[in-house]
């Protein structure tokens, strides 16, 4: 055998289990222990600045200069007590993961000797020499600087000997370079928008707030095995192998116990997780053969992303002290599921409401609704957009593709709520807003019955579904930034509700009352917003054809779903929310183009290398093995006695032979079609390039050397097989 695949496969199989570093005091006493959250600002601020940075946190008050000061020296005590040498800024830039540049405390005091220094201003703001970030163009050379500003609504944290501060990023003129920019602007303007709408119902709301419970789903594979796969080392994926005989068909890895080696490693994670104060609940196997998830308590939506991006990196490095690699990409593997993060969403006031929970009265329920319909009018409309805003190479992979969930936006309500929609849908206003019983919501239907609050009807293949007071948005790839789709999404909403404000009060100016201008623009927008209600089964071949009656977006390519975000519709409604103008979202979109091209061009690259360099070889070599064998039958036999003996070996020959030919053949037109593409001056036209012309031949050259990994002896095949991959013991 290969002595690369053997030893890997060897030293994967003799692994023993990491033992975790658990802590021997109770979670509830280390949880948070690296944060500088309440307790660390108690013992550290003084009473007036610990009063004004929490109340900045609660009502996003900007914190004046002279504060910031103190609140600094307050951070710098803490941190050197824990040892902590060093800080950075740490964002969220447009590309995969998180990015931060580490300076040191130590400042030169004059007398030749250090002091440790970190001043209100480095808390602040500060200049990265972050110009290799993808900006889109919005920062060309005369204006090259982008600076990263402390974001106070999500606390300091300490990884390692480093003191992070979680900042946003944003060009010299303003523009937002990153995620957490237009999240923090789309949260507060969904913010202001429900409790406006919360005005209708009750007059105590003062505040809403937006919440994201995520669950993580990966795949951990041995270190050895990754390092013995090139295409796993350098695209997170696998971009050939044969299927293994036995993968997730018996749903044994779903149902069975946490291999050791895993448990072990979930444990350390969970730990570091809890010190930094990620609230993590649930751990699982998944489907798919070494699939798992992670899943925190859920959390203000800002504070919850910036809890998943951190997760993510601490989970990449906990996995190497246990000999793993853990895989983020959609779709490591064919042929067994792929790997999702579902954004669990929702909204609550500051008296203590879920907004997706109907309540016990009339009022409650009219809220619920009120807020139901209202999304599912924003997920109809913006239906394009929400599925821009998940699109990327890789989760291309899993949405869209031959053995995945469509590419399609739909949402799922269940029985119950479909019902209560359709009965409001046709009550007549007047009957519908008759008061019998002053708790009771007169639907004709009477209160919606509290059943509702069973969530046991679930479809697990609706990308946005109802899960009783929540919408839980499941299309999102495993290693996406969550604030792309929930800056989407809460945009989306806030501008619905906007509008629906705008239409209730045009008829009470009419001279309808409140209750029944509610109603009717209720009514009307249920009839609108149906064509996004599905709650079949959203995998079958039957739904495409039906999305597709029904005007939903079904475009398949992701070079031309990011179309999506420059509609007039979508530039308006981000404009509105005060979002995303114009020039960032024209600048967001070139970066997702070149992103795009960037993924599609390192995959072409390294399967062409695979090919030629470590599959053909090693195929030739098993190919004269067989002619040498079929000389030897000539010498020792003759006639039809050799026709005989050597047919097979002949046969075999001849299908190497051509599968040989059409790998090479394949390989070459795919470094053309690469090169015509990036002729391409206009990066959309190159992206779409990308995805027309090389993308095909990904998956057409696999498909040979997938066949030729059934015929090549098994001890000659270089790269890892699946079955190797795919379980740990
Ligand atoms: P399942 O796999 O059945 O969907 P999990 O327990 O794995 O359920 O995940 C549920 C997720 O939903 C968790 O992250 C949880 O915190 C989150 N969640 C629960 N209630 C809400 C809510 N009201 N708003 C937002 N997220 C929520
Ligand atoms: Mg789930």
């Amino acid at each position: 055998m290969s002595i690369l695949r053997l030893n890997a496969v060897e030293r994967a199989s003799n692994r023993k289990a990491v033992e975790a570093v658990v802590p021997a005091q109770k979670v509830s006493e280390y949880f948070g222990e690296n944060v500088f959250g309440h307790k660390a600002m108690k013992k550290y601020l003084a009473k007036e600045t610990f009063n004004i940075l929490t109340q900045a946190i609660d009502t996003g008050k900007p914190i004046g200069r002279e504060m910031a000061y103190h609140i600094a020296a307050g951070i710098k005590m803490w941190a050197l007590e824990k040892g902590v040498t060093h800080y950075t800024h740490w964002f969220q830039p447009l590309t995969d993961g998180t990015a931060e540049k580490h300076d040191a405390f130590i400042e030169l005091d004059g007398q030749s000797g250090v002091i440790e220094e970190f001043s209100g201003k480095l808390l602040v703001q500060q200049e990265p020499d972050a110009s290799s970030f993808p900006s889109g163009g919005l920062r060309n050379t005369f204006e090259a600087r982008g600076y990263s500003a402390w974001d106070p609504s999500s606390p300091a944290f300490i990884v390692d000997d480093t003191l992070c501060i979680p900042t946003v990023f944003i060009a010299y003129t303003g523009e937002a370079l990153d995620y957490k920019t237009p999240l923090i602007r789309s949260v507060e303007a969904l913010g202001k928008a429900a409790k406006d709408v919360c005005g209708y119902f009750s007059d105590d709301v003062k505040k809403v707030t937006c919440f994201l419970g995520w669950e993580q789903e990966y795949f951990l594979v041995d270190e050895d095995l990754y390092a013995a796969r090139p295409d796993l080392s350098l695209t997170e994926r696998t971009l050939l192998g044969h299927e293994s005989a036995k993968n997730q068909q018996l749903d044994d890895h779903y149902f069975g116990a946490i291999p050791s080696r895993v448990q072990e490693f979930m444990k350390d994670l969970e730990v570091e997780c809890y010190k930094l104060g990620i609230p993590v609940k649930t751990r699982h196997n998944e489907v798919a053969p070494n699939q798992f998830e992670l899943a925190p308590i859920f959390e203000e939506c800002n504070l919850a992303n910036d809890h998943n991006q951190l997760l993510l990196s601490v989970m990449k490095r906990v996995s190497r002290r246990h000999n793993f690699r853990v895989l983020l990409h959609e779709k490591p593997f064919m042929g067994v599921n792929g790997s999702g993060k579902h954004c669990n969403w929702s909204m609550g006031t500051d008296t203590g409401i879920n907004l997706f929970s109907p309540g016990k009265d009339r009022e409650d329920n009219l809220r619920f609704i009120t807020f139901m319909v209202n999304t599912l009018m924003a997920v109809h409309k913006f239906n394009a957009l929400l599925k821009a805003s998940i699109a990327s190479a890789s989760n291309a992979c899993r949405l869209g593709a031959n053995e995945a969930p469509p590419a399609i936006i739909s949402s799922f309500l269940g029985k119950e709520i479909s019902e209560v929609l359709d009965r409001f849908e046709n009550s007549s206003t007047e009957d519908a807003i008759k008061v019998d019983d002053k708790k009771r919501l007169a639907l004709g239907f009477g209160r919606i019955p509290e059943l509702l609050l069973d969530n046991t009807d679930r479809n697990r293949t609706s990308p946005f579904a109802f899960t009783g007071n929540r919408f839980e948005f499941r299309a999102l790839g495993s290693s996406a930034n969550c604030g792309s789709a929930m800056l989407a999404l809460n945009s989306a909403v806030a501008y619905q509700l906007k509008q629906f404000k705008k239409d209730v009060d045009a008829l009470c100016a009419s001279g309808k009352s409140k209750e029944a201008a509610i109603f009717e623009i209720l009514k009307a927008y249920i009839k609108e917003s149906k064509p996004i209600r599905f709650d079949g089964n959203g995998y079958s071949d039957e739904w495409k054809e039906e999305a597709a009656r029904r005007g939903l977006d079904c475009e398949n390519s992701v070079p031309l779903q990011y179309d999506a975000y420059l509609t007039p519709e979508v530039v308006e409604m981000f404009d509105k929310t005060n979002v995303l103008n114009i020039k960032e979202l024209k600048a967001r979109n070139e970066v997702k183009w070149e992103m795009y091209i960037k993924k599609v061009q390192i995959e072409a690259r390294v399967l062409g290398d695979l090919s030629l360099n470590h599959i053909i070889p090693v195929v030739i070599r098993y190919q004269s093995v067989l002619l040498e064998t079929i000389a030897k039958l000539k010498e020792t036999f003759e006639g039809e006695e050799y026709e005989e003996l050597s047919a097979e070996p002949r046969r075999l020959t001849r299908k190497i032979a051509r599968h040989i030919c059409a790998v090479t053949k394949m390989v070459d037109e795919m470094i053309e079609a690469r090169k015509e593409a990036n002729r391409i001056p206009d990066s959309r036209l190159r992206a779409i390039a990308y995805h027309d012309a090389v993308v095909p031949y990904l998956d057409k050259i696999r498909k040979h050397i997938d066949d030729l990994e059934l015929m090549v002896d098994n001890q000659m095949w270089p790269l890892p097989k699946y079955r190797e991959l795919l379980f740990i013991r």
